[in-house]
């Protein structure tokens, strides 16, 4: 517990800081831990938007905006003695639509 010098007021963490209602600030060992933490790097941002399955590209055109490459996946709708739909997403614009009718 930290107080102001200036208004006696009980000093508040915020952002590594010691602040206090009056404006008064002080950088105090909090600092220390909240940079320790920022300076990890186990931020490992998964880029899923950019190859959800890098064998299902097939060389259809997309209907949407023309471009060539398109993902697919099937997915069981209904009975399991029925086929598959099939879905198929198109890797430029993201627009997905599925097979058949
Ligand atoms: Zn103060
Ligand atoms: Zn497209």
């Amino acid at each position: 517990m930290k107080f102001c010098p200036k208004c006696k007021s009980l000093l508040l963490p915020k952002k590594g800081q010691l602040v206090c209602s009056c404006g008064y600030k002080e950088k105090g060992e909090e600092r220390i831990v909240i940079t320790e933490r920022m300076g990890s790097h186990d931020l490992d941002v998964a880029d899923e938007e950019d190859d959800p399955d890098g064998n299902s590209e097939l060389p259809i055109v997309c209907w949407n905006c023309g471009n060539r490459g398109v993902t697919f996946w099937m997915v069981q709708m209904r009975r399991a003695d029925e086929a598959p739909t099939r879905f198929y997403k198109c890797r430029k614009c993201r627009k997905v639509w599925r097979s058949g009718k």
